[in-house]
């Protein structure tokens, strides 16, 4: 059985772990490799070499080092297809849509070529009687990434394009669902001309998490998962004195008023929905239709989509979505959707059983549609993480509004209307950190930042951007004075301006 190893001061290593995991392919339900689970005697080994290269690294000036940005940007533009195809043949999604997945990492590397410019500290000039106050940016050390399955190659460039770009070495411990693109950017990143030890990849489990968090070497850790991990992580990471910043679960609603232009809005939530078997933290997997005739015309309208959707093996160029990712989350979004019959929402669709002809032991779950959902169920509360929509019915916009404003989650949320003057009063008022006025899937350019509000994100800092820029570096202020030769008076009392 072919087997993935970890990445290791700029080689491929075995490590001493005794664990590994199982990868599967989603689409035939088979075992097609196992992964290495590193101990702590791993992520030891690669914070030694993480330590090692960063000093070197951090003193090539930063147009040298978005050089190597360019360069790995192209070698992965050269590759895309490749990577796109191992992305697609371990997590189950199109190939279309890993690389999708492949190119809005790329755009962090876009954005980590221009690190010189945002690197650029402050500077006044006479603060004082000559006296000049000026602020630079410092790489942390040696920082860390926990990424969750669902975008195994565009979360893990969110966070180290940008740590390496600023100076930093960077330890990846990657989903152990889908680990073997992660290892491939590592070996480009060495390819590019990073030198060895700068970019390297530990798979695992929660040990080797708990190795991350604990230690002292290690000087912040981002992660991206589920709600609870990310807790867990956040309060830990913090609890051994390191920067946090962990992105959890989410439950985004999309808003449809009576104006709004339908065609066009089914269209985007179907995609928003069902799109990647329902598995981003993007993802509309509530709609909320304002008015009884709106959610009428909204549900017709789903209904014919519906027919026509084309699930099917992840390298089908006609599917529109494939399998999920294991087993195991087959029978969890399955579950949900007993429960949410059980809680006395209406099934409309109901996607469970789906088997595809010469894949029947694929992790396929078919388009699921239920209304008349209510805020009180378990199954609007929590995250589902599968091809299941939910519509929710209001009366009016403030009703509509209160619910993602209330929900516990907060990461995106879309509006759609023709109404400019609701729109802007939604973005203005809504309890949520990411939103979308007649875009489904709001997921912010490279360039600005990334991530949501309440338990959608624990930390203070965003991905990307320059939110990312601020998260992993540390900010020195130098106040110098050079004095024109006269002697002064000892002061002990603190200076002050006046
Ligand atoms: P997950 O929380 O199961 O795993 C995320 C990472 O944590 C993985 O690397 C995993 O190995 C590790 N992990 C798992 N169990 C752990 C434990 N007990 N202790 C320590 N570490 C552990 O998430 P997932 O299933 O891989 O990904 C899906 C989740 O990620 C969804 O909840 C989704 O909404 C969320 N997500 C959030 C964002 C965001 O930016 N907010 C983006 C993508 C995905």
């Amino acid at each position: 059985m072919r087997q993935i190893e970890h990445f290791i001061d700029g080689r491929s290593a075995r490590g001493s772990g005794q664990r590994f995991g199982d990868v599967f392919n989603p689409n035939t339900g088979e075992v097609q490799a196992r992964v290495a689970f590193g101990d702590a005697a791993d992520l030891d080994a690669a914070v030694r070499s993480a330590a090692k290269a960063q000093e070197e690294w951090a003193a090539v000036n930063p147009q040298r080092r978005a050089r190597v940005m360019f360069e790995f940007k192209r070698l992965v533009e050269a590759r895309m297809n490749e990577l796109a195809e191992m992305l697609s043949s371990e997590h189950g999604k199109v190939v279309a849509d890993s690389r999708g997945d492949v190119q809005r990492g790329l755009e962090v590397i876009e954005f980590a070529c221009g690190i010189p410019h945002a690197l650029k500290g402050e500077y006044t000039e006479g603060a004082g009687p000559g006296i000049d106050v000026y602020s630079l940016r410092q790489p942390l050390g040696v920082v860390a990434g926990i990424t969750p399955f669902n975008f195994p190659a565009m979360i893990p460039m969110w966070m180290f394009g940008v740590a390496i770009a600023v100076g930093n070495s960077f330890i990846l411990k990657p989903s152990e669902k889908d680990p073997s693109v992660p290892v491939r950017l590592a070996e480009l990143m060495m390819e590019a001309g990073a030198p060895a030890g700068v970019l390297n990849v530990v798979h695992g489990d929660k040990a080797v998490v708990d190795a991350i968090l604990e230690h002292p070497l290690i000087r912040a850790v981002s992660f991206v998962g589920s709600s609870d991990i990310a807790h867990y992580v956040y309060s830990k990471g913090a609890e051994h004195g390191k920067r946090v910043q962990a992105m959890g679960g989410a439950k985004n609603h999309g808003i449809v008023l009576p104006d709004a232009d339908l065609e066009h809005a089914v269209k985007d939530i179907m995609g928003a929905a069902y799109g990647s078997a329902g598995e981003r933290c993007m993802a509309l997997p509530v709609v909320v239709p304002v008015g009884a005739k709106t959610a009428d015309a909204v549900r017709e309208r789903v209904l014919s989509e519906i027919e026509t959707l084309k699930v099917g093996v992840s390298t089908d160029p006609a599917a529109q979505y494939g399998p999920v990712v294991t087993a195991a989350h087959k029978k969890r979004v399955e579950d949900y959707i007993q429960l949410g019959k059980d809680e006395g929402a209406e099934l409309v669709v109901d996607g469970r059983g789906l088997t595809l002809q010469g894949y029947d032991k694929g992790f396929f779950v078919g388009p699921t549609l239920f209304d008349h959902v209510k805020p009180q169920m378990k199954t609007y509360k929590e995250e589902i993480f599968g091809p299941v929509l939910q519509i929710v019915r209001a009366e009016s916009l403030d009703e509509a509004v209160k619910l993602p404003s209330e929900h516990a989650y907060g990461n995106g949320v879309a509006i759609f209307t023709r109404n400019g003057r609701a729109a802007r009063d939604f973005a203005a008022k809504v309890n949520v950190g990411m939103v979308g006025i007649n875009v489904p899937i709001p997921v912010p350019v490279a360039y600005h930042t990334f991530g949501g509000w309440k338990r959608s994100a624990f930390g203070d800092a965003n991905q990307h951007g320059m939110d990312g820029v601020r998260f992993f570096t540390k900010v020195k202020t130098v106040t110098a004075r050079w004095p024109e030769g006269m002697t002064e008076d000892s002061a002990f009392v603190i200076p002050t301006m006046n």
